[in-house]
C-alpha cells in the first residue's frame, strides 16, 4: 500500500520553477518543472521571477495530476529558502505560505545545496558522501563533518555551469551551453593547453574563460578542440578538489549533484578517480541532478520528521544562506 502522507516541494532558487509530490516514505510521485530560458542576456532576476509567477499554477496542476493526488491530500509544504536569486525565491516563498495557510498544514524552509546531497542519499546507496555539486551558479565540494554540512572547496568566482554557458555564448552556439559544449567536445582531437586554476580545494574559472575568449578571437583554433580542452581542464580541476576533500575527511563515497554533472565526461573522470582510491561514485538520474523540487520535498520531510516547522509570520527567504549555517537536526 502507498504511504498516505505527502509533501509538496517547491523549488525556485534560480531558473527552474519546480513542484514535486513525495511520500513520507520517500517515493517520488511527480517531479514537474518549467525552466526559464533566454536567447541572450542570461538570467535577469526580475524576468526569472516573472516567469515563475506565470508558470506556478500550471506546474502545480501537472505535479498533482502526475502524482494522481489532490492538493487537499498534502500533509506538508517544503520550500527552498535559499541560497538563490532573491526575486525568484520570493515567488516560491509567497506561494508556499499561501498554500500552507489555505490547507492548514505545516511549512518548512530548506537549504537547496543540502537538498542536493540528501536526495542522493535517498535514490542511490550513498550514506555519508562528499558531494561534488556543480551547477549554473554553485560549484562546491560539500561534506558532513563535525555536526554540520561544510563547504570544503568552492569556486572563487563563477560557477562551472555559468562558465560553460558563457564559453558557449562566445562560441556562438547558444544556451544552455553545457550540453552543446559536451557534443562539440566529442569531436575534439587536439588538446590546447589552458590555465589550470586550483588553490587548495578552491578553484577559479574567470581566467580560463578570458583565455578561451582570446583563443576564439585569434581564429587559430578549432571550436571542437577548444571545447574538448575546456572540459578536460575544468573537470580535472573539479575532480581534483573533490578527491582532496575525500582524502581530508577520510570518506570513501563521492556523490554528484548539479546540472553540470549530467556531463558524461565529468562522470567518467569522477568514476575513474574513485576507482583509483577504492571509493564508490554515486550518480543520481539527470532529473535529480539538475535543480528539482523532489529534493526540496524530501529535505522537508527529513526536517519535519525531526521536528522542524516554520512560523508563517516570520519565515523569510535566505538568498545568501551557507550550508554550514544550517542547523542539522535530522541526522
Ligand atoms: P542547474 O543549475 O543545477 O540546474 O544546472 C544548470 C547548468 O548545467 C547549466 O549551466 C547547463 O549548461 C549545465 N549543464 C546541463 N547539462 C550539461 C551537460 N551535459 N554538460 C555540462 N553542463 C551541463
Ligand atoms: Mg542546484
Amino acid at each position: 500500500m502507498r504511504e498516505q502522507k505527502f509533501c509538496l516541494g517547491i523549488e525556485t532558487t534560480a531558473h527552474t520553477f519546480g513542484i514535486s509530490v513525495v511520500s513520507f516514505s520517500g517515493e517520488i510521485l511527480s517531479n514537474e518543472k518549467h525552466v526559464f530560458t533566454t536567447e541572450q542576456g542570461g538570467m535577469i532576476p526580475n524576468e526569472v521571477a516573472r516567469h515563475h509567477e506565470q508558470w506556478k499554477d500550471q506546474v502545480l496542476k501537472s505535479a498533482l495530476e502526475k502524482a494522481n493526488v489532490k492538493l487537499s491530500q498534502m500533509n506538508l509544504i517544503s520550500v527552498s529558502q535559499g541560497p538563490g536569486l532573491a526575486p525568484a525565491l520570493l515567488i516560491g516563498m509567497r506561494y508556499a505560505k499561501e498554500l500552507s495557510k489555505k490547507l492548514s498544514i505545516p511549512l518548512v524552509g530548506v537549504n537547496h545545496c543540502i537538498a542536493h546531497l540528501e536526495i542522493g542519499n535517498l535514490v542511490t546507496a550513498s550514506v555519508d558522501p562528499v558531494l561534488l555539486y556543480v551547477s549554473g551558479v554553485n560549484t562546491q565540494v560539500i561534506a558532513y563533518e563535525g555536526g554540520k554540512y561544510r563547504i570544503f572547496g568552492e569556486t572563487r568566482d563563477i560557477g562551472a555551469g555559468n562558465f560553460l554557458d558563457q564559453f558557449a555564448r562566445a562560441l556562438g552556439i547558444g544556451f544552455p551551453g553545457g550540453p552543446k559544449i559536451e557534443a562539440l567536445a566529442k569531436k575534439g582531437k587536439q588538446y590546447v593547453p589552458l590555465p589550470y586554476c586550483v588553490k587548495g580545494m578552491d578553484i577559479t574559472l574567470g581566467g580560463i574563460l578570458t583565455n578561451l575568449k582570446q583563443k576564439i578571437a585569434s581564429g587559430k583554433y578549432r571550436k571542437e578542440d577548444l571545447a574538448y580542452s575546456a572540459q578536460e581542464t575544468v573537470f580535472a580541476m573539479l575532480v581534483e578538489t573533490a578527491e582532496r576533500a575525500m582524502a581530508h575527511c577520510d570518506k570513501d563515497e563521492l556523490l554528484l549533484g548539479g546540472g553540470v554533472c549530467c556531463n558524461k565526461r565529468l562522470q567518467e573522470m569522477a568514476i575513474k578517480m574513485c576507482k583509483a582510491r577504492n571509493a564508490k561514485c554515486f550518480i543520481p538520474p539527470n532529473s535529480l541532478l539538475v535543480d528539482n523540487a523532489a529534493m526540496i520535498a524530501w529535505q522537508g520531510i527529513l526536517e519535519h520528521k525531526a521536528g522542524k516547522s516554520a512560523d508563517l509570520e516570520t519565515i523569510d527567504i535566505k538568498p545568501y544562506w551557507r550550508t554550514d549555517q544550517v542547523e542539522v537536526i535530522w541526522r
